[in-house]
């Protein structure tokens, strides 16, 4: 897929062309980073590519923010701490133009992208094939192939508007065409099929929002992750998650950058002298790192963000793949555990009022079907959340474990050994986790393009020279880089004069 790669080829052709930053004093650096995840990462690469000199700080003694992969559980038994699958990994319109094969990644397609199952022991499934999953949706085939058709065949088109900050789409009709089903509750979206199986494969899509599938706009994440199953697959990174924040690191020095691990800023006094900071965090910790510097307007709408549910996760250690009763389940690389949509519905909708449903919708990988590197020979790995109220410490282990048990009798028998976090121990392993919030703040439809706050450019703050570049600013969670790459250009444009 070739998207949106003319606007990012314009800033690689200028590679070569040295910045004119001498009219600017001198400072240590001309542009430091606060954070390594993905989107921390990628505007320090785009900022390198322009021959700036960028320094990166880590609080962590490894770089990666949410691309990080450790044995949790038993020696030999790879677990992706936070990320696991990407549909936006060869998605990213950023991601593609980085050489990062060449850095060591290499992408996995699992033979099924997701598959949903249900207590009748079938399941529908998403396939890279638009039409072998409209065709497994049986009545539903054809409203499936109207709804995804289009976004699929726009979608090169749509992904610079989509996947970025609120500005003058580019190609208007084709955004409008794609909003009128987005923007709707998934709810009402789902009255375009009649099957049980279309239906949850939809909702399963749309609670990757979560937030309740009644909300507005909930549809637009099942658009696009379905959209990027049959366009690039939902891929998974060979050896963990940790592989795709190795490779970027590696480019990054390649180009010249340097890497700072192992410091925690708590005041922007700590940082080296520089014309830009952008701060790879969430508006709760910038307002504690930087918030003397703010305007008392920008401090106000930066205390009015709200942050989403947050998971509950657990990795296990395996004797045997899952034995998951429906066969495209075992074939799968993601697994939607909730059946139906009225099921998941009530999931989403308990933890957003502060419940922990008894059934909850469970997302589950399970890598080591498909990257053999992740355990011991003939052993495996699987790894699972699901959405709990913010800031809750109830330990849904066991109720995790019912709900892949329910599809997958005999799982149970096959666990080795059990890691969990709750909420708490999520913000403490990485304090961009507000509460056990992953996406860095609720992505509902008044903070989708306004994140984190209603200004011209979402990525400046009130402060010259300071920049926010997180998941908390568009185009959102996930693994993508887009964010950082739409703050790095700002900078490039504000600060060196750059287009
Ligand atoms: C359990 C879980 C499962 C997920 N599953 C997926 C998935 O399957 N697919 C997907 O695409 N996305 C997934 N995500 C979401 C994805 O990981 C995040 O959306 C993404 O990592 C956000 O990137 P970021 O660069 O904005 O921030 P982060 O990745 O959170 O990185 C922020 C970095 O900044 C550092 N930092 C924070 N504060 C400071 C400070 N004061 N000083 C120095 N350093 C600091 C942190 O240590 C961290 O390294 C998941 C997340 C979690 C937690």
């Amino acid at each position: 897929m070739n998207v949106a790669v003319g606007q990012l080829e314009a800033a690689q052709r200028n590679e070569h062309i040295s910045v004119q930053i001498m009219s600017l004093e001198k400072r240590d650096y001309d542009v430091v980073v606060v954070g390594s995840g993905p989107n921390g990462l990628a505007a320090a690469i785009l900022l390198q590519q322009q021959r700036l000199n960028v320094l990166v700080i880590e609080a962590k003694e490894t770089i990666g923010g949410g691309m990080r992969t450790g044995e949790l559980t038993l020696p030999g038994f790879k677990h992706d701490i936070c990320s696991a699958i990407h549909p936006l990994g060869t998605g990213s319109p950023f991601f593609q133009t980085l050489p990062l094969s060449k850095h060591g990644l290499e992408w996995i397609y699992p033979d099924i992208d997701a598959a949903h199952p249900f207590d009748n022991g079938t399941a529908a499934a998403l396939t890279r094939s638009i039409e072998d999953t409209a065709a497994s949706l049986g009545a539903d085939k054809q409203a499936y192939l109207d709804l995804l058709g289009p976004v699929i065949r726009d979608w090169p088109a749509l992904a610079p508007d989509i996947l970025g900050p609120l500005s003058f789409p580019k190609h208007p009709f084709k955004l409008a065409q794609f909003g009128l089903s987005a923007l709707q509750p998934a709810t009402w979206l789902a009255k375009k099929f009649t099957t049980m199986e279309a239906k949850g494969l939809l909702a399963g899509m749309a609670a990757h929002a979560i937030q309740p599938l009644s909300n507005f706009a909930t549809s637009a994440i099942a658009l696009v992750l379905m959209a990027n199953g049959h366009l690039g697959g939902w891929v998974i990174p060979k050896g963990g998650s940790q592989s795709i924040a190795t490779a970027l690191g590696s480019y990054f020095t390649s180009l010249g950058g340097q890497i700072e691990t192992g410091t925690y800023i708590r005041s922007i006094d700590q940082l080296p002298s520089s014309h830009a900071v952008l701060f790879d965090v969430t508006p709760k910790q910038l307002l504690e790192i930087a918030g003397h510097k703010f305007s008392s307007v920008y401090k106000w709408q930066l205390e009015r963000y709200r942050y989403g549910d947050g998971v509950f996760k657990v990795d296990w250690a395996l004797d045997a793949p899952i034995p998951f009763v429906a066969e495209a389940c075992r074939k799968a690389g993601t697994v939607h555990l909730g059946s139906t949509i009225e099921e998941i519905v009530a999931s989403e909708q308990a933890s957003a009022s502060g419940k922990h449903a008894e059934k909850p919708f469970v997302l589950l990988a399970q890598q080591s079907l498909f990257d053999p590197t992740r355990a011991p020979e003939g052993k495996h790995t699987a790894w699972a959340y699901c959405h709990v109220p913010n800031g809750s410490t109830k330990d849904m282990t066991a109720i995790i474990e019912n709900q892949v048990e329910r599809f997958a009798p005999g799982f149970k028998e096959r666990i080795l050994a059990r890691h969990t976090f709750n909420t708490a121990e999520l913000q403490t392993y990485n304090p961009n986790y507000i509460g056990g919030d992953i996406n860095g703040g609720i992505i509902d439809i008044a903070q989708l393009f306004t994140r984190p706050a209603l200004r011209l450019s979402p990525y400046k703050t009130s402060s010259k020279g300071l920049y926010i570049c997180s998941s908390s600013t568009p185009p959102g969670g996930g693994v993508h880089g887009m964010c950082g790459y739409h703050a790095a250009k700002k900078v490039l444009k504000d600060l060196f004069g750059r287009r």
